[in-house]
């Protein structure tokens, strides 16, 4: 019998063969011809996948809390304004990082867990800060958790980022969990930095930081004032090694991580060939689908209501009766899931990632495996419902 389960927590996430093969290739030398041409392309690809043709690609060896550094570094000076649009967890830690830089944090909170902050808060808060020109009291910079992986909260970018624009905000988006499985248009939505990390939708095995910078952003960062006062984040260092990369010709600043880029391009490839508007699709239909399911077998979400809820996730609330224990039981079915980690209902809730190559029979294996553990932990329900309810929506 097979031995393997079925990863499905919200990162890492399972990769395709042709991803792991790259894994385990000989390295090369960085500056290896052949490695050159792929880092080159993956910086290329990068700009496609992000929906960013004028945005500066950055692929640094570090995960997506780095990704979050680079941003807060070279886009902060000390006492400048900065807006957290906060939805949880992450957007908690976006808010520790740019006070770290110097900046003065405003926080705009949503109303309970699940939520979302409104609009109009944003824009009364933005409106109150001033403009960021001129007399320079307003924000110079606001950040957007797009998926709040705590929490499966899928924030309305595109809204936010344009209040953003209209208040000549620096919009920043954490896009850790959504990137390349929720729909995100970069350079169309007014986003002036977006960033990720290798192991979520990316489809890439953890250890890379991904930043796609548009021109305001790097502009901001040539306009400093101050050096960026972090050595190993600063882009006066990295500029150069991806425009070199990218014009094929190596540079050196730190050893770039030879087999993760290999990796990354094999990854960007198979991601541009399904297509970015397929992939959105896709991954709005799986979760349609595998939300139907929860809902069909008694289970609430995190979310409060479905147009605030990712796809590249979902977060159920445990049956009345049930707990965490119900995780070993799925896992001895096959499919390892997460429990909670938002700190006011950890103990009341679990995840499932469902991005990057997942396909309808991950779902409907995931969800056989969520029947059989619930049934085993003596929860009351009719066998099949949630695979009925999933299948009504993968088969329509
Ligand atoms: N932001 C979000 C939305 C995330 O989901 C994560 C990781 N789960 C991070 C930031 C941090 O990324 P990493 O764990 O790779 O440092």
């Amino acid at each position: 019998m097979k031995d393997r389960k079925l990863l499905m927590i919200p990162g890492p996430i399972e990769f395709t063969p042709e991803v792991l093969r790259a894994m385990g290739m000989p390295t090369t030398s960085h500056v290896a011809p052949n490695f050159i041409e792929v880092f080159g392309q993956a910086l290329e690809r990068l700009r496609q996948v992000f929906l960013c043709p004028s945005g500066q690609p950055f692929v640094i060896a570090g995960s997506g809390t780095l990704a979050m550094d680079i941003a807060a570094a070279n886009l902060i000076e000390p006492g400048d304004k900065a807006l957290v649009v906060n939805t949880g967890y992450f957007s908690n830690r976006f808010a520790d990082i740019l006070e770290r830089y110097g900046a003065t944090v405003t926080q705009v909170h949503a109303p309970a867990v699940g939520d979302v902050p409104a609009l109009e808060e944003v824009e009364a808060v933005l409106k109150e800060g001033g403009p960021s020109t001129g007399s320079g009291h307003g924000y110079k910079l606001m950040t957007i958790t797009h998926v709040d992986t705590s929490t499966a909260v899928g924030v309305d970018v595109r809204g936010l980022a344009a209040l953003g624009r209209e208040h000549d905000v620096l919009v920043v988006v954490d896009g850790v969990c959504s990137v390349a499985g929720e729909e995100m248009r970069q350079e169309e939505w007014g986003i002036d930095l977006a960033l990720t990390a290798s192991q979520k939708a990316i489809g890439v095995p953890p250890g890379l930081a991904l930043v796609v910078a548009g021109p305001r952003a790097t502009d901001a960062f040539r306009n400093r004032k101050t050096p960026v006062p972090n050595f190993y984040a600063d882009w006066t260092r990295w500029l150069p090694i991806m425009e070199g990369y990218e014009a094929r010709q190596p540079r050196y600043f730190g050893t770039p991580p030879v087999n993760l880029i290999w990796a990354l391009n094999v990854s960007l490839g198979q991601i541009l060939d399904e297509g970015m508007e397929t992939r959105f699709a896709r991954h709005r239909r799986l979760s349609e689908a595998f939300k139907a399911a929860v809902t069909a077998l008694g289970m609430k979400q995190v979310p409060v209501s479905p147009d605030k809820t990712a796809t590249t996730l979902t977060a159920p609330y445990y049956p009345d009766g049930v707990d965490r224990a119900v995780l070993a039981h799925i896992k001895k079915s096959g499919v390892i899931l997460a429990g909670g980690l938002h700190p006011a209902i950890k103990a009341r809730y679990f995840r499932i990632g469902h991005m990057g190559v997942v396909s309808a029979s991950d779902i409907l294996a995931t969800v056989g495996a969520i029947e059989k553990g619930l049934a085993q932990v003596g929860y009351k329900f009719k066998a099949g419902t949630g695979l009925a309810a999933a299948q009504a929506v993968l088969t329509t």
